[in-house]
């Protein structure tokens, strides 16, 4: 994502929460404070082993709600203003899904892909000593986000506690079962979006034919929503990874794919090069092939005024964060193309970040069927509360997440008189 798109994003959104706060009638004082984030940290770091500093970034938007919360993404764009439109999508999502967290985001920019296992290590403990005064089980909760994952988490969550001196796993979330992970937590933001998806196709079974299915990205959130689709019957008939996409409209057998490519290591293309049954195309031919339900699973910013016209699909589930420009978004309401926010369909993800958390912090871990309830309760009454208010006040599901969202947050604001609790 580019600086300037990044930064229109934010503006977009800072405007979005403001007119729903306007609408709803809070102070000045409280719409400026949930527009802006309480603390910003970026600092230009040397991690051992590595020639040039890398920047490191935590934007610690609201804790209005309970402790601050986000994932830490490493990637060459990341910048403060990606880092900051991350940070306040993480507080309308934990305020519309109703947990009691705020939001915050954080990140370093690199290509992983320049870099060993080992100097990968050394930039996620250099990223918490850095970030440790910020964090903290009461304070803020860091995640995986994009190429990063529970391996990291692990390398986090003992610099960390090498640095305070005891064991605290609920400091960080994401992490394998092995060091307090929770079950269900890699599958968790899609298997949220899932269930948005199907309470929304409740309210509305003929809006979709043949339930065809295209994916963009291929990673954990992208794979994990091919594979649990398929398995409820959905016909998977697109998918992409960074270096291209794959199409079939026959389906693809999304197990089977995600097996070669965890054990070949190699590109979507690489692996159908030879196989004439399915199109390898362009990325961006991907997400305006025919299909019935278009997911964006990468990065942000994919769907724009240049393709909203040529999308096909009658929903857009948002599982990637901030996918769709504002421009986009108008031409695809405009097309009736239902667009399903970011803020509820991706946030099945720090759902069970919070089941994770409430877990360590009880010590007494919950099975599968537990925590697969418990979402499924959470991101189903989200779902239904946003849909009821988009249909009575004719809204957008966007514009109806951010009434619901910033209704919660703002009163929490108000609440708390002049004071706000910064660190
Ligand atoms: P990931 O790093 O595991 O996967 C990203 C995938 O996108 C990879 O397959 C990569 O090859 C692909 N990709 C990159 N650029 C692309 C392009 N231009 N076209 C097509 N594919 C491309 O990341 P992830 O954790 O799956 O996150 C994906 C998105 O979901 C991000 O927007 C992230 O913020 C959002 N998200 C993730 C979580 C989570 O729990 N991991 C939670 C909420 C939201």
């Amino acid at each position: 994502m580019t600086n300037s798109s990044s930064s229109n994003t934010y503006k977009n959104i800072q405007g979005a929460i403001r007119r729903a706060g306007e609408d709803l009638g809070f102070s000045e004082s409280t719409i400026t404070t949930i527009t802006n984030p309480y603390n910003v940290i970026n600092e230009s770091v040397m991690v051992e082993g590595i020639d040039t500093p890398i920047n490191m970034y935590r934007v610690q938007f609201n804790n209005a709600l309970g402790p601050y919360k986000g994932g830490i993404r490493f990637h060459p764009d990341v910048d403060l203003d990606e880092v900051k439109t991350l940070a306040i999508t993480m507080m309308l999502k934990c305020s519309l899904v109703g947990i009691p967290m705020g939001g915050a985001k954080g990140g370093a920019t690199l290509n992983p892909e320049n870099y060993t296992e080992t100097e990968i290590e050394a930039v996620a403990r250099a990223w918490v000593r850095t970030m440790h005064e910020y964090i903290g089980v009461d304070k803020d909760i860091p995640a995986p986000d994009v190429n990063t994952n529970g391996q990291i988490m692990s390398y986090m969550l003992d610099e960390f506690e090498q640095i305070v001196g005891r064991s605290e796993p609920g400091v960080i979330t994401g992490k394998p079962i092995a060091l307090g992970g929770s079950v269900g937590r890699e599958q968790a933001t899609s298997q949220g979006g899932v269930y948005v998806l199907q309470q929304l196709l409740e309210y509305l079974p003929d809006r979709v034919g043949n339930k065809q299915v295209i994916i963009q990205g291929f990673g954990n959130v992208g794979s994990y929503a091919a594979t649990l689709l398929a398995d409820a019957g959905y016909t998977i008939v697109g998918i992409s990874d960074s270096k291209g996409a794959i199409y079939r409209s026959s389906g693809l057998n999304v197990h089977d794919i995600l097996k070669r490519k965890n054990e070949l290591r190699t590109s979507l293309h690489d692996m159908f090069a030879d196989d004439a049954s399915v199109d390898t195309i362009l990325n961006e031919e991907l997400l305006v092939r025919p299909c019935d339900i278009l997911i964006p699973a990468a990065l942000e910013n994919q769907i724009t005024a240049d393709n909203a016209g040529d999308i096909q699909a009658r929903i857009i589930l948002e599982l990637a964060n901030n996918p769709t420009s504002a421009d986009a978004d108008t031409i695809l309401n405009n097309r009736d193309i239902m667009v399903v926010p970011d803020f509820l369909a991706n946030a099945g993800g720090v759902t069970v970040s919070y089941f994770e958390w409430v877990q360590n912090r009880e010590q007494y871990y919950w099975d599968a069927q537990t925590v697969d309830e418990r979402l499924h309760t959470i991101m189903t009454n989200a779902t239904k509360k946003t849909f009821e208010l988009a249909k009575n006040q004719s809204f957008t599901l966007r514009e109806a997440g951010f009434n619901l969202a910033v209704e919660r947050v703002a009163h929490a604001v108000a609440l708390r008189g002049s004071g706000h609790i910064k660190k």
